[in-house]
């Protein structure tokens, strides 16, 4: 069925010094939710193009369900595609705009009837059938679009920044009707988006791309936990992880993370990833979640070995919880708190840092120190 290999693929645009995608190399399942994110530029839409026929492949090969694809042109390719204009033809109504593919494809005119009704009373946009374009919602508009794509029944649906244009409230609504239709049609998805918050949510497995390069592949889950590097620690997570610099310090058989502000003891399992980083000389950067960030008082007394001084800067009220940005050193750590602390701008106060929850970045590549110990064995 909709089972896509991509085979070393490159993409050069004439004039462009690097290659706009670079060696993406990658095996979706069929049935999969796959998710490409990364900032703008980063070759999102390209891969797609690629993959839809829109685009030529540079080198390398694409397959869906195990057929050469690189010289089949996008009608032929078993696919439906949805873009963030929803390109409908205004002078049509929606039941046409629904139904074109297929009449092009010589589908039965019962057959089509079919479809479009039943694509119709998934989407709840049955009322608005015989309606123009033009006197729908920007909601009820993606929903025509997204329907259109639906009627194909293809193998592999493609969908780039669908909901870039439909306002905060429309967009979780919508987000959550696209996996409630992956997860009943169960047909493979492959989804754009530079939103961490839509990958987050709607994909089973997450690409993150930064200039070409695919950094990780992983469900949303571990991509959280276990990001292999300093990018996607800092692009996947909101607010952000909060990175400090030091260096990994061994006294009497213990391990301390270390710079001018703090000297942490870190626990024993982080020992077969950092043993070799153990040198003033060698920089690393220590990543550490909001959420892992204490101020409250239980934590400080949970935790005495794991507290550092902090100037408190600001704070912003969430509602249901409270971020703290705390000086300390260089730049602001900032501590996700309960909502109601008391804790206010100008307090010095102590803030724990988990050290059993945090990540060690390699100061120069910026790779995680254990993915690093992961290839050296
Ligand atoms: P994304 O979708 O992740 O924002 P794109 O795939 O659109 O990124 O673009 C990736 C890179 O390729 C960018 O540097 C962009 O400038 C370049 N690019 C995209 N389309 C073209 C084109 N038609 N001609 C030349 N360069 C292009
Ligand atoms: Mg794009």
């Amino acid at each position: 069925m909709g089972s896509i290999t991509f085979d070393h693929v490159y993409k050069y645009y004439k004039g462009e010094a690097r290659p706009s995608v670079n060696d993406f190399h990658l095996e979706v399942a069929d049935g999969e939710f796959l998710v490409l994110v990364g900032p703008s530029g980063c070759g999102k839409s390209t891969t797609l193009r690629m993959l839809a026929g829109l685009e030529e492949v540079s080198q390398g090969e694409i397959h869906i369900d195990g057929k050469f694809m690189n010289y089949v042109s996008p009608k032929n390719r078993d696919i439906a595609m949805v873009f963030q204009n929803y390109a409908l033809y205004p002078n049509l109504s929606v039941y046409e705009n629904m139904s074109l593919g297929l009449q092009l494809h010589k589908v039965a005119k019962h057959e089509i009837e079919l479809r479009v009704n039943r694509a119709a009373k998934m989407l709840e946009i049955s009322h608005v059938l015989s309606k123009k374009p033009g006197q729908l919602s920007g909601g009820q508009k993606q929903r025509v679009a997204l329907g259109r794509a639906l009627v194909r029944e293809p193998q592999v649906f493609l969908m780039d920044e669908p909901l870039s244009n439909l306002d905060a409230k429309l967009r979780t609504q919508t987000r959550m009707e696209i996996s409630k239709l992956h997860s009943q049609l169960k047909t493979t998805m492959v989804y754009v988006t530079h939103d961490q918050t839509e990958a987050m949510t709607m994909g089973t497995r997450i690409v993150v791309m930064k200039q070409g390069d695919i950094q990780q592949v992983a469900p949303p889950q571990q991509l959280y936990d276990e990001p292999a590097n300093l990018f996607v620690a800092g692009f996947i997570g909101s607010p952000q992880m909060n990175f400090i610099e030091g260096a990994i310090v061994s006294i009497d058989g213990e391990y301390y993370f270390e710079n001018k502000r703090m000297r942490l003891i870190i626990p024993e399992r982080y020992r077969p990833y950092i043993a070799g980083a153990t040198s003033n000389l060698r920089q690393v950067i220590m990543g550490v979640r909001p959420e892992a960030v204490h101020c409250e008082a239980w934590a400080l007394e949970r935790y005495p070995d794991w507290q550092v001084n902090a100037a408190i800067e600001m704070r912003e009220q969430m509602g249901s919880d409270t971020y703290l940005y705390a000086a300390c050193g260089e730049g602001l750590i900032t501590c996700r708190t309960e909502a109601l602390t008391g804790i206010r701008p100008g307090d010095s106060v102590p803030i724990v840092i988990r050290m059993d929850k945090v990540h060690f970045f390699d100061g120069e590549s910026g790779i995680s120190l254990t993915k690093q110990g992961e290839h050296a064995s």
